[in-house]
């Protein structure tokens, strides 16, 4: 349903639906395409406080024990059966003008953000365009703060709404109270306390000044390519047209999160921030190495140290390293978590072993507990 009024929009669906339900036997759905089942699920199709402060409810997400399912794209289900799950699949959203300019959305954690980055970008609202093609859910994005080409979400959060599953009570937490950082968040570092309910956004119905944004070489030519093709200057680029701009840039590298082989978890290590002494030692064995300022160090591409210790493309049986992008590990059909995770292990070791750089895996690893 959609109703619109004074330039406000709400978009529902969940009408038809209970407010919650169980699923026993359940399958959790994850872009590695691992197996993995939660032997009881509990399905929110609502979040509001009734429905979570029922005592079933409330008790089921009070225990530690019980997982956060999502989109299951930054996971890597190491067992193939967890005991208790539960998952937000509430997908409403409204936008809100709060004047000339601004649009105030809040969404519900169940939405795809790449559905949403499509439906605001398609209005013709600038903000998460350079976001098009994450997987994963709107509720996901501020766990680890998710970020491309420049963007990050948490530049555009206003606000958190979050169940607390110890004291049993909705809260709203600020932007700055998020303590956003690079693939982090309070959320993030503070795991089994917060169901992440609504994110509150705000996006801009004109574009910022430096649009497009081309700080990346590889969107700056698919930006030129564009406007070649079409004719027109890029600053005349809207934010759909941006969104399908990062769309063929992403996936000329990255697998097809949607179906199909390989599986993949997106980049499968954090890109390292080194001290100065440890940078100038790397650059000194190679000269040709890039390196980027960055708060705390010098960031290394993960992808580039996975390269040059000789396993850009490296398979052994279902699983490898990609052979067009090093930062992602792919599985090819058959592998158990446990055969993927010792994989990763290995590419981890061997880099360290050739470079120095102990990498740090960046999705979840989701063992029984
Ligand atoms: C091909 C590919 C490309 C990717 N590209 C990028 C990229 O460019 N930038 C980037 O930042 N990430 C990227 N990722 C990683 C991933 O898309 C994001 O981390 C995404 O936010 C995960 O969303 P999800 O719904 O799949 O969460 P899941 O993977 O299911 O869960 C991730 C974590 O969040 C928790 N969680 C999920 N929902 C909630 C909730 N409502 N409340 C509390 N906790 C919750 C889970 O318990 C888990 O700990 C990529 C992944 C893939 C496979």
């Amino acid at each position: 349903m959609k109703s619109t009024s004074m330039g406000t929009e709400t978009q529902t669906g969940a009408a038809e639906r209970p407010a919650f339900e169980w699923v026993d036997d359940a399958s959790l759905p994850n872009t590695l395409r691992l197996p993995a089942k939660a032997e009881r699920m509990l399905v929110l199709n609502d979040v509001s406080e009734a429905t979570l402060a029922t005592p079933q409810v409330a008790g089921w997400l009070a225990d530690p024990d019980t997982r956060v399912a999502a989109g299951g794209s930054n996971v890597v289900f190491a067992t193939p059966r967890i005991a208790k799950a539960a998952i937000v699949t509430a997908t409403d959203w409204s936008a809100v003008p709060t004047d000339a300019s601004a649009i105030e959305l809040s969404v519900e954690a169940g939405m795809g953000l790449d559905a949403l980055v499509r439906a605001t970008a398609g209005r013709g609202w600038f903000g998460l365009e350079a976001l098009a093609e994450i997987p994963g859910t709107v509720g996901a994005a501020p766990m680890q703060n998710v970020g491309a080409y420049g963007t990050e979400i948490a530049d555009r959060t206003r606000w958190v709404e979050v169940w607390d599953r110890q004291e049993r009570r909705i809260e709203r937490f600020a932007r700055n109270a998020c303590d956003f950082s690079y693939r982090s968040s309070r959320f993030k570092r503070e795991p089994d306390r917060w169901l992440i309910l609504r994110v509150g956004l705000r996006l801009s119905a004109t574009p910022p000044a430096d649009w497009p944004p081309v700080a990346y070489p590889g969107v700056d030519k698919a930006v030129a390519d564009w406007s070649a093709r079409t004719g027109r200057a890029r600053s005349a680029m809207s934010p759909a047209e941006y969104a399908d701009v990062i769309t063929t840039v992403r996936l000329a590298k990255l697998p097809d999160w949607r179906g199909g082989w390989p599986g993949s978890a997106g980049s499968f290590f954090h890109n390292p921030i080194v001290t100065p002494e440890v940078a100038a030692r790397l650059s000194r064995r190679w000269p040709d190495m890039p390196r980027f300022d960055a708060p705390g160090g010098v960031k290394i591409p993960a992808g580039w140290l996975i390269e040059t210790a000789g396993l850009k493309g490296r398979r052994e049986g279902a699983v490898a390293v990609s052979s067009r992008h090093a930062l992602v590990l792919e599985h090819h059909g058959g592998a158990s978590g446990a055969e993927f995770l010792r994989f990763a292990e290995s590419v981890r070791d061997r880099v360290e072993d050739e470079t120095g750089v102990r990498l740090v895996v960046e999705p979840e690893c989701v063992t029984d507990r």
